[in-house]
Order: C-alpha cells, then structure tokens, then sequence
C-alpha cells in the first residue's frame, strides 16, 4: 500500500495502473469531508512520486462514488469571510488541478452515485466509465449555490455550455444513458465492470490507441464563438432557466453568467470567476434557507426514525373512503409495495378511485418510471370492498371519510369491530381533535392521526398526531408506515388542526378578512405566487375544496375562537352554501376546464364577483406589501404558538411541515427562520400596524420578551 488513510488509499498493480481508493472509514457511504479532501491532496501527492505508473483509476470500495460534499462540515465554510471561503475553495481547486495534471492517463470509474463534488473529481480525470445503474449531477443549484470545485468550468467544456446549463440549472441526477448521450461520461457498463473497464481504457492509452493529451488539451482549451452565437446560446439558456428558477432563487442565473464568463478564459482566471460567483451566493440569504432546510430535512427524519424503531412493518393496511384522500393513499401504499383494502359506500367511488389510481400508474411506466409489471402489480394490490370482510387481517386502517365528525365518530367505532385487537387504527381528519375523534372506541390507545396532504402522490408530508391516550406503540406503526410509503411524517401533539392546518387557516383567515373588505382575489393570488407561494390562497381553497374547507373553518373556530371566529359570512361560506366546491365540482373561486392531458386548469369566471358580493362590507386600498402582511403575519404567529404549546418538537419540524404540507416558499426557509432573518422586534413592530384587525395579528409575550432580548428560533 502505497498511502492509506482513513478516507483514501493508493495502491499499484503490476501492469503499474495505480488505484486512488474512495473508502471512507465508519460510514455507509463516501461523501467530501474535510478529512477526505485532506487525504485525496496527499494520495495524489503520493502518486506524483511512483515510478513507472501506467494511469491512474479513480475508485470507490463502496456501493457509491462519492455522493457530494459533507454538508454539515461545508456549512461552517460558509460563515467564514469573502476571503477564507475563497481561500478553502482555492485549495480544493489545487487538489483537483493536481489530478487534471498528472503526468499520466487519468479514469474515474463511476461504480455509483457521483455527486457534486464526486462528479466534479469525475470531471477532473481524463476518461469517465460508469456503471449502467449509477447516477451523476451537479445538484449544488438546489441548495442555492453552484458548483463550486470547476464544474463550471470543466463541464461546458466537456458537454457543451447548453447542455451544462441544463445539467447544472435543472441540478437533476442524471441516469447513465442520458449522461452518454450528452457525452458526460466515456462508457456505460455494468456495475461489477466499472473497474476492469477502467482498466482496459488504461491499457488503450498504453498501447497507442487512445491519446489522453490530446483530450486533455481539447478540454483545457478556450471555448470560441462569436459574440452573436455566444448571445444566441446565453440569450435562450437565461431565458428557459429564468422562467423556471424564478427571482426568489438566484443560483442558475449567477451560474449561466459564470459560465458563460469562464468559457473563454484560461484555467486561472476561471477559476477565480468560479470561487467570487460561490462566494456571493453561498454568503447570501437564499444558500442559508436552502442549506438550512437540507439540515432540517435530515433532522427530521432523524427524528422520525427514533419514532418507528422497532415497529414491525405493516404488511396489510386498509383505507376508509375512495374519495381524494382514500383514493391517494390507496395509490401511494400499493405502488410503494404495501397492499391496502379500499373501502367505501358507493360503488361509483370505488370505481373513480380505482381509475384514478390507474391513470398515476400509467402515467409512471410512460415516463419510464416504473415497469407495466411493477404497475399492474401495484393495481392489483389495491382491493376495493363495500363490506368490512377481511378487516380482520389488516395492520393498520386510515379513515378518510368526510370531514364531520359525528360521521367519523359512527364510522371508527363501526370499524373497530372488525379489526383485531392490535390493529392501528388512524384518521386522515384535517382538522378535528383525535382525543375527541377517541371518545367512542374501545381502544383509543391503538388510536392517531395520520394527516395526508393533497395531492397524496405529490406532497411529501404526513402529520402523525398523538392523542391523550395513544400508544407510543401505534404511534410507531404509523411513523413506519408513511416511511414505507416514501413520506417524511412529523410528530404533532393534539389541538384543531395540529400544525399545519392550525397554521394554514389563520393565513386563510387573512385572506376572508382581506376580501370583506372589497379584495379582489385574483390579485391576492397574483401577489402571494410572486412572493413565493405554489398558489395563490383562493386557488388553493379551490384545491383542498370549499366544502372541506367549511368544515374544517368550523372545527378551528370552534377551537380557538378568540382569534379563528368569524363574524357574518366570509367567502368560504358562500361558495359552500351556493356548492362552489372548486376542482372537485368544476368551480369554486375559479372555474375548470380539463386540459387535452386531463388536468383541471383554470379559468375566470365572470359570475364569481356578484356571488361574492354580498360578503364584501368595505372597501380598502391595499398595496403588495399590504396584502403579503396581511397574509404572512397571521401564518406566522400561530406556527409560533404551535411552538410555545409544543404542539410540534421542535422549530425545524415546524417549518419543514410547513414546507412539505402547504408549500410555504422554500427559499425563505420556513415560518421561524422568516421570523429569524426579518428579526423578531421588526416582525411585532410590523404586526403591530394591523393591531385593528384583531387577535390573529397580536404577538405572543413570549415573542415579544424574545424581541427585546434580541432572540432567535434557531440560536
Ligand atoms: P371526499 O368527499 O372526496 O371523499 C370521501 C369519501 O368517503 C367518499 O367517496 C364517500 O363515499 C366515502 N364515505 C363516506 N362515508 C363512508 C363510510 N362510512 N365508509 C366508507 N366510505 C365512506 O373527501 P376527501 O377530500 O377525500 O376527504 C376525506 C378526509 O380527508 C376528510 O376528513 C378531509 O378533511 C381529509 N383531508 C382532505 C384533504 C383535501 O385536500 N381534500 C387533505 C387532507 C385531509
């Protein structure tokens, strides 16, 4: 062994080919730490010095290449000043040029997963083989920042600066044939191949077939066009990755201007363009929400693993209702490997949601995403029942009945029946308490919440609400449960709404009160989309449904009516009152059309202002400003109070669950971080000047105690 350390080794064949070996000790997987960067430094250094090297491989002892950069070491970087960080980049670039400059042919042998920094070390040799099912990308634009160890300038050179845009702005993980086709990588092989492949690419520069120099000069060469093409290539790149990134999410633009900068320079000058663009966006507040919330995320489901360890896996569930949510949860259980009984009433239900659960199948296997197999299997583990019949061997139950809850009542105690004495029974109620839903069953510690979010397929969410009596134990299969159907659950105590209803009403709540006075909704959605949110408020009522939406207002005003109390009829309660459902029934605050893909899209509807105006009762002018305060404070201070009452555990569950359950903007990190970055003695000053619209907007003392001490949610 020529260098071995904890994170790389070196060693030499007799053919003289010397392996750089990625192994990172104590971990599952390679990833660039601090101390792997130190020693891949010195293995290289180590290299310089062989006599007789034939080429040099790349490797990894593990399943994957590399996955990318060790985050949480990274973030520390990102807190030095302009010139640390730049001098901490500086020295990985001469690591990496070190590789691009040894004397000899150069292979990275993709056995895995290579990104960010992994794939930018793939970038650095000279050839690239990577194994058929290994995936490779330069993600680095989804945390807010961009490549920022020469893939800028290595990659356009490599695939050309379109589809380099593309790989960098889109951050998507690239499958091997698509990383071929573009050119990305030299060969596609099967993974127990990967590293005599590279052997055998060696063995061709030795023998005078391939000629590595002459790569290597084409690949630190200038790239050269004309001002009018350059302007034709810059021109349409920024205007597709524009309109996609949007202006709350600086990173792809600053990337295509560093790249479109670097293409004609010389490796020294580009280099140093790369580090000042990384400075500025990983010093900026959209890379600290971003990287913020990539921590949160595995914080979470950290969390969530303490929650389910030792829960056996469910291995037969059942769901009550093939409406929406019965119909989505059937779906997502089967196709993630679980079968499930689909229960309803009414046989036109079974059948919608059968259909429904069959065009997402199909929609998968037409993008290549899952075999006509794998999908008829996942159909066929959906089976639909208007009786209780084989109850009697299900793990777990969802109920996801409507939304009233003298029906849920009848129907939990109905199907505790049928159900063994350890099955877990849980409902999918956005609102309604579960210790109240609990006071008919018989076992209410086999009793929680699971809350999934519209639509199930899509929303990464599920909310697991304990009530007063339920079992660590049901709480456990529930936590494995959502985990084996691909969600990320939080744990959430009981109240109406648990958090993220709780949350989203009072931001509901703001807009009713906006619109009694004279708003117009299509500029309150116009507003909040561009401040950041997925969809405006109205077209998300039209979403979630009017009728649901009635009914859950009732549960939280009910609960808390001091602020979530409503005087009169607001627009919620006249679109249900004249059955403007929204999607569900075609119209709500919108009208719907399906589109030629089938897709509810929508339109305006001229009628919609004289059915609203008999809940207008003023008129007041309000600015942009206006109406994202009236929108976010409300929002902000019950996630606050959700804290204080330890609703949820902790800040990060709180804004994740908002993230992942109502789509709260990513790049402003969560409700708290918000809070955090605008300052908390800014936001009650702020809240303050809506004093006159009552409770919603009224700080908690605790919030205000924390204001003067100058106080944060995240230390
Ligand atoms: P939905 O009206 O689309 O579906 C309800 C289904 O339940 C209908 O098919 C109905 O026939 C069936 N049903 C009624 N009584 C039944 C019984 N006794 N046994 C079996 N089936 C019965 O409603 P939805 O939007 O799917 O909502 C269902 C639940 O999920 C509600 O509690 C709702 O609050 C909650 N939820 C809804 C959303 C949303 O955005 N729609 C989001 C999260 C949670």
């Amino acid at each position: 062994m020529i260098f071995e350390g904890k994170a790389v080794k070196v060693s030499q064949l007799e053919t003289g080919v010397v392996l750089v070996t990625l192994d990172l000790q104590g971990e599952s997987v390679n990833k660039f730490n601090l101390l792997t960067l130190q020693e891949l430094g010195e293995a290289v250094k180590a290299v310089k010095t062989l006599p007789n090297v034939a080429g040099v491989v790349f490797n990894s002892a593990k399943d994957v290449f590399v996955v990318g950069a060790d985050i949480t070491e990274f973030t520390t970087w990102f807190t030095l000043d302009d010139n640390e960080l730049a001098d901490k980049l500086r020295e990985v670039h001469k690591t990496f040029n070190e590789i691009a400059d040894l004397p000899y042919p150069t292979v990275a042998a993709i056995n895995g997963i290579a990104l960010g920094g992994g794939f930018e070390l793939c970038l650095a040799c000279d050839y690239r083989v990577m194994a058929d099912s290994a995936k490779v990308g330069l993600p680095e634009t989804q945390l807010g920042i961009y490549p920022g160890w020469g893939g800028t300038i290595r990659l356009p050179r490599l695939i050309g600066v379109d589809n380099a845009c593309e790989w960098i702005c889109g951050a998507g993980q690239k499958r091997s044939a698509d990383a071929l086709k573009d050119g990305a990588v030299d060969a596609v092989v099967a993974q127990d191949n990967v590293l005599e492949s590279s052997l055998h690419l060696i063995q061709q520069v030795v023998d005078g077939k391939l000629k590595y120099q002459q790569r290597r000069q084409e690949n630190n060469a200038n790239m050269v066009f004309s001002p009018i093409e350059k302007m034709m290539i810059f021109e349409s790149v920024r205007g597709v990755v524009g309109a996609k990134a949007g202006k709350h999410y600086p990173a792809p633009m600053v990337a295509i201007k560093t790249i479109e900068k670097v293409i004609g320079q010389t490796r020294e000058k580009a280099i140093e363009t790369e580090i000042a663009g990384f400075v500025k966006l990983a010093k900026g507040p959209v890379a600290k929400a971003l990287v913020g919330l990539f921590l949160k995320d595995q914080q979470i489901k950290k969390t969530a693993g303490q929650f389910s360890k030792g829960a056996e896996r469910v291995k037969q569930a059942a769901v009550l209702g093939a409406g929406i949510m019965g119909g989505g949860v059937a779906y997502q259980s089967s196709s993630k490997g679980t079968p499930i009984i689909m229960k309803d009433i009414r046989n036109e239900a079974l059948e919608l949601g059968l259909s429904e659960a069959n065009k997402l199948l199909g929609g998968q296997v037409s993008r290549g995403r899952m075999t006509a197999e794998k999908a008829m299997k996942a159909l066929n583990g959906i089976t639909p029942a208007l009786s209780y019949g084989e109850f009697d061997h299900v793990d777990l139950v969802v109920e996801a009945v409507v939304e009233n809850v003298n029906v849920k009542k009848a129907v939990l105690a109905e199907t505790e029946n049928h159900i063994s004495a350890d099955t877990i029974l849980t409902s999918n109620t956005s609102t309604i308490s579960i210790t109240e839903l609990a006071k008919n069953l018989q076992r209410p510690e086999n009793f929680c919440g699971m809350h999934f979010f519209n639509p199930v397929h899509r929303m990464p969410l599920v909310e697991v609400i304990r009530g007063e009596k339920t079992s660590d134990a049901a709480i456990a299969r529930t936590v494995s449960y959502a985990q084996a159907m691909g969600k990320t659950p939080i744990v959430v105590n009981d109240c109406p709404g648990f958090l993220v209803n709780r949350v989203l009403f009072p931001y509901f709540g703001g807009f009713s009160a906006m619109m009694k006075e004279g708003a117009d909704f299509q500029i309150i959605d116009k507003v909040m989309e561009k401040f950041g949110w997925p969809m405006g408020p109205a077209y998300l009522l039209d979403v979630v449904g009017l009728d649901t939406a009635f009914h859950a207002d009732e549960v939280m005003a009910k609960g808390f009516p001091d602020r979530m109390q409503h005087e009169g009829i607001n627009v919620i309660d006249k679109l249900f009152e004249v059955e403007r459902f929204g999607q569900k029934n075609q119209k709500g605050f919108y009208r719907y059309e399906n589109d030629r893909k089938g897709k509810p899209k929508k339109i305006f509807d001229a009628e919609i202002h004289s059915i609203l105006a008999p809940t207008v009762v003023s008129k007041t002018e309000l600015t942009e400003e206006d109406i994202i305060a009236r929108m976010m404070i409300p929002l902000c201070i019950e996630t606050v109070r959700c804290v204080e009452e330890g609703i949820v555990g902790s800040p990060a569950e709180a804004d994740m669950g908002l993230i992942y359950g109502i789509g709260f903007p990513p790049y402003l990190g969560g409700a708290l971080h918000y809070l955090d970055q605008m300052g908390l003695q800014a936001f009650c000053d702020l809240a303050d000047r809506f004093s006159h619209l009552g409770k919603l907007y009224e700080p908690t003392t605790k919030m205000r105690a924390m204001a003067q001490n100058n106080d944060t949610y995240y230390g």
